[in-house]
């Protein structure tokens, strides 16, 4: 990954047209030129030139920003935004860190197979103390204002078993490099759960093995895998990150697998995308193992119906046994990052209970990237905003999307706005 002082030559590639603040999620709602990617990149051109330094106000500047990619983009001079927005990020907090118990968090927590569940498993039993069940979603209400969640915020319950730990997944759960059956039939997939379905989604987990099995294909899911990294990556801190990247490509590179798949856009980004960029400095060996485990990353939906031919059986059924009409959302880490649009949508449309209708503004962010929700949730939850309009618009009964941080959010925002609607990953109608 590139250090902020070698992206001079990037910065200049910029020619204050502006083309970037009209699709700006941020400015939209903020209003002022340092929330646009233009006014990040003077900013941070200014603070290389040492004209400012690392105050709290440039620090603010450059963490209003969900990394959406919309600006990178949409601009015509081909400049890295987000590239250098996050690269100013990494350097602000190698000079100051992230604060004590974030930094504590990534340092320690994240990287550890045992520590993490552990922690999450102490949360999930102390989560009554904090929240109650909202009333009308299946979800958490704070019973105060509390810092980081704020009030009346909908989140959801931590998964009373996580998705590691039941019983399906631990007869899966790879412990030998011997487990898959030999020979090149049949195609041999590897589960990436990651902390989003691990710990809160633990069914989009299951149906993502199920939908895997039903083509025919074999699955297991490595043990040892941890945190793709990506929060620490979108912080800032590109240590924490790097750890835990190599980490996860020793626990996956010890089975012999055709394709190594995710259900959650950001984590898929993170091992397909970011680990080649985190990981570019190290030696060619390594840099060797790690383009091999790349080249095999593929989206849940992009391996279903693109690579696996999924055809489904006529997919889930609602209960009343209606049709039910549903919607998707774009996230930002799969239509952007990875150019997936058209899979998840052709997997939604199997499900013979369906009835797909196209929201406004299906790629528009939903506010929660970048560590957006946490650093700044007002603005992240005006963001949303958006999307709930267009969900009501649509008509919608259901929303789909492919990503377990858009559901959090997008949960969070019907709710809010006051939009009955619910929220779904895609394979979880199949
Ligand atoms: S669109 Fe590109 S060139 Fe234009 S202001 Fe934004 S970053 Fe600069
Ligand atoms: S990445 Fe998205 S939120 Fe950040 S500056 Fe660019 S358009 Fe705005």
């Amino acid at each position: 990954m590139k250090e902020l002082k070698n992206l001079t030559e990037e910065l200049s590639k910029c020619v204050k047209c502006g083309t970037c603040r009209s699709i700006c999620p941020t400015f939209r709602i903020i209003g002022r030129e340092s929330a646009s990617a233009r006014g990040k990149l003077t900013l941070i051109d200014a603070y290389l030139k040492g004209g400012i330094g690392l105050t709290e106000d440039y620090y603010k500047h450059i963490k209003e920003c969900a990394m959406c990619g919309a600006c990178r983009d949409s601009c015509p001079s081909g400049v890295d935004t987000t590239g250098i927005i996050n690269a100013a990020r990494a350097d602000a907090v190698k000079k100051q860190g992230l604060g004590l118990a974030t930094d504590f968090i990534f340092k320690n927590v994240l990287d550890s197979s045992k520590l993490m569940p552990f922690a999450v498993k102490c949360a999930a039993k102390l989560q009554g103390l904090f929240f109650k069940d909202s009333i009308n979603e299946n979800g958490l209400i704070s019973r105060f204002s509390l810092p980081v969640v704020g009030s009346n915020r909908l989140l959801p319950p931590l998964a009373n078993k996580f998705f590691l730990d039941m019983p399906e997944v631990k007869a899966l759960r790879a412990f030998k490099p011997s487990t898959f059956s030999k020979g090149s039939q049949p195609v041999k997939v590897a589960f990436y759960a990651g902390c989003g379905v691990n710990y809160l989604m633990p069914n989009v987990g299951i149906k993502s093995l199920e939908a895997v099995k039903k083509t025919g294909a074999e699955a297991l899911v490595p043990d040892e895998q941890v945190c793709c990294g990506m929060p620490a990556y979108y912080m800032g801190d590109v240590d924490t990150a790097k750890r835990l990247a190599l980490k996860n490509i020793e626990a996956f590179e010890k089975y012999d697998c055709d394709y190594i798949a995710t259900a959650c856009a950001t984590c898929t980004h993170g091992l397909k995308n970011v680990f080649k960029e985190l990981l570019s400095g190290e030696s060619p060996e390594v840099r060797a193992r790690v383009d091999a485990f790349c080249s095999k990353v593929k989206d849940i939906t992009e391996l279903l119906a693109g690579i696996l031919k999924y055809k489904g059986d006529g997919g889930a059924k609602f209960a009343d046994g209606q049709k039910r009409i549903v919607t998707y959302h774009d996230p930002c880490h799969l239509n952007r990052n990875q150019g997936i649009r058209d899979e998840p949508r052709e997997l939604i449309q199997t499900n013979k209970s369906v009835v797909f209708k196209q929201m406004k503004f299906p790629c528009s962010c939903c506010g929660l990237g970048g560590g957006l929700s946490v650093t700044n949730y007002e603005v992240s939850s005006a963001i949303v905003k958006r999307k709930a309009d267009s969900v009501k618009e649509s008509g919608a009964q259901i929303v789909a999307t492919a990503c377990p941080g858009c559901i959090v959010q997008i949960k969070d925002g019907l709710h809010r706005y006051g939009v009955d609607a619910k929220v779904v990953h895609v394979v979880e109608l199949l």
